[in-house]
């Protein structure tokens, strides 16, 4: 094992030599910290922002919070951290989630072992030597035997490159990187620029503020009612009697959360009045329920119409004025297929005087101008702009990084086509490095914390085993990536998602590879492929000493 000691490379930089680097100090990378310090390897972690938190940290836009309910959206791995964190609400807020991620911090002194302010630059494998030598925006150069990216799947804002960007002269904002100290839009003429979740949940509040908001729709979507309130005791106290069994449930369930999981029948065999009592009781539930009613919503159109449908009633029903409503309506997208939104008085918002609908696909924009939004219809002017436009999502931290495996192949390179892995967690060509969550895993598909937690305990038990082994490197071959790439297309296909123009496939970011992402044949089943791969000694590795 290494020492985290100095030792000169043949560049004039001194080179600190450590077991792990870990870029990234979300919930991803500080977990597995936590995890490296419990193999006694020597561990670092390099950060961007200046605290902890990932998301958390960064989208701080009002009405921000996780939209899978509180304690499904935990850390497992500590029964007492579980048992004296009090989440306040049944959807944690934004500031309550960043608690959350600075208490774990110091409760587990994670904090001496994360540089922030820093940003990782390159991460380079030496072929000689087998490690990866890693530097970063301040210097550092570090000579690690592994090198494990917690990049996060939505860190990377998509860039709002509007024509004439740049010309406003008032204040502009992008939900992904939100101020710190907050934004009063008392009195102003506000834009907001999109309809995804992040506008979704920030619309409601900003319309509160301003003295007009104007939202900008290039797509309408799909977005169920939170039903957001306080925890009440007795759930605390229920999920904690059945802590394990409940944890356990996640894991073995198709998202990695019991909330979504729902029914086993096609929404195809029930009358049209017990389809509809269910969509009704799950609407009234809250949270993600309507999607998981049946177990046909994802793979058949017709059943998935019955859902789509339902919504878009809803949505009409919450809209005073109907050709608002139909404006609002989601119909280039079967439900589901772009991620779904769960927001708290959204489709209400527009029933305000003070709140007003351009619907892009109409009259397109043109250009930002000095003093608004310039569209194919008219001028608009505001005192501010809100681009919620999204990530450039699971492989824009990565392909930020110049990341070079065997032969100097570059990452951007192996990944031309569309991102290429084994089981989201390695490269063939790229030894000794992994993704947490990274494309071709269920990540974005699932409950994020419990699949990070299952990728960082995978990748800890790759680790121990190679230990065991005396093996120093553990590569993917090409054979096993490509046999998985292909199952991730093929599954992919059975379903409806590639109809949709949705981030998950790239779609959203101008001249991305079109190749639908994340992995979607279930959580659960892809978490027993991750422990049979183990259990056959890494089937479709290859290790070697080093
Ligand atoms: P992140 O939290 O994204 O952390 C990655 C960190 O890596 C960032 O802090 C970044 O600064 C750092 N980083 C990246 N590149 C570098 C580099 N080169 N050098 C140094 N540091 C770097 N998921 C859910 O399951 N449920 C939800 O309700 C939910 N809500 C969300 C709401 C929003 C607004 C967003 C954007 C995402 C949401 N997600 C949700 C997804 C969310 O990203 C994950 O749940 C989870 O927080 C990801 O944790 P992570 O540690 O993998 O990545
Ligand atoms: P997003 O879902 O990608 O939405 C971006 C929005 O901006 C879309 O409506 C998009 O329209 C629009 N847009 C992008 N570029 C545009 C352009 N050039 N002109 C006009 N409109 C443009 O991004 P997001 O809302 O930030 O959410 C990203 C993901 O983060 C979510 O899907 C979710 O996984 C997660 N998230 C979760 C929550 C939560 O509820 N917990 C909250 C926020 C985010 P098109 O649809 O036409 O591309």
């Amino acid at each position: 094992m290494d020492g985290s000691a100095q030792a000169q490379t043949s560049g004039e930089a001194a080179a600190t030599t450590l077991d792990v680097v870990i870029v990234g100090a979300g919930f991803a990378g500080m977990y597995m910290l936590h995890r490296m310090r419990g193999l006694g390897y020597s561990a670092r972690v390099f950060e961007a922002g200046d605290g902890v938190g990932g998301t958390w940290y960064w989208n701080r836009y009002p009405g921000a919070r996780v939209d899978i309910e509180s304690q499904e959206y935990s850390y497992s791995f500590s029964e007492e951290l579980e048992r004296e964190w009090k989440w306040t609400e049944r959807y944690a807020s934004q500031p309550e989630l960043l608690r959350y991620a600075n208490h774990v911090a110091d409760r587990f002194d994670l904090r001496r072992d994360i540089q922030f302010e820093t940003r990782v630059t390159s991460a380079v494998f030496d072929e000689a030597t087998s490690r990866w030598t890693v530097k970063t925006s301040r210097g550092d150069v570090v000579s690690a035997r592994f090198c494990v990216m917690a990049t996060g799947c939505l860190s990377v804002t998509k860039d709002a490159d509007f024509e004439g960007a740049g010309a406003f002269k008032g204040k502009t904002y992008h939900t992904g990187h939100w101020p710190h100290e907050g934004v009063d839009f008392t009195g102003q003429r506000v834009a907001v620029i999109g309809t995804g979740s992040s506008a979704i949940q920030s619309i409601p509040q900003i319309a509160k503020q301003a003295a007009h908001l104007t939202v900008f729709q290039r797509t309408p979507n799909f977005s169920l009612p939170a039903h957001n309130a306080p925890i009440a005791q007795s759930t605390v106290e229920s999920w904690l009697a059945n802590r394990e069994a409940n944890r356990q449930a996640q894991r073995e369930s198709g998202f990695g959360s019991i909330m979504m999981s729902g029914e086993e029948r096609s929404a195809l065999e029930v009358s049209d009045e017990e389809r509809r009592r269910i969509y009704e009781e799950c609407w009234a539930k809250g949270g993600f329920t309507v999607i998981g009613a049946f177990s046909d919503l994802l793979t058949s159109k017709e059943a998935n119409d019955t859902a789509s449908d339902f919504v878009r009633e809803k949505i009409r029903g919450l809209v005073n004025d109907p050709a608002v409503a139909e404006k609002l309506l989601p119909w280039n997208h079967p439900i589901v297929t772009k991620r779904p939104c769960v927001d708290t008085g959204y489709f209400q918002t527009y029933n305000r005087d003070n709140v007003s609908l351009v619907d892009l696909s109409e009259t397109p924009i043109e250009t930002i101008t000095a003093k608004g939004i310039k569209t194919s219809a008219q001028d608009y002017a505001f005192d501010a702009i809100v681009f919620a436009i999204g990530f450039d999502a699971m492989t824009g931290a990565l392909g930020k990084i110049d990341i070079r495996g065997r032969g100097g192949l570059a990452l951007k390179d192996k990944w031309a086509d569309g991102p290429r892995t084994y089981l989201g967690l390695t490269m063939a060509g790229f030894p000794n490095m992994f993704i947490v969550t990274g494309p071709g895993s269920p990540s974005v598909l699932s409950n994020m914390v419990v699949a990070i937690e299952q990728h960082v305990d995978w990748i800890t038990g790759c680790m121990a085993y190679l230990a065991e082994r005396q093996a120093g490197v553990i590569e993917a071959t090409e054979a096993a990536e490509n046999d998985w790439v292909a199952h991730v297309n093929e599954v992919a296909d059975t379903t409806l998602y590639p109809l949709a123009n949705s981030w998950y496939m790239g779609a959203n970011v101008p001249g991305k590879p079109r190749v639908f992402m994340p992995y979607i044949g279930g959580f659960s089943t892809y978490r027993e492929k991750c422990i049979e791969v183990a259990a056959k000694d890494y089937e479709g590795f290859e290790l070697t000493r080093a």
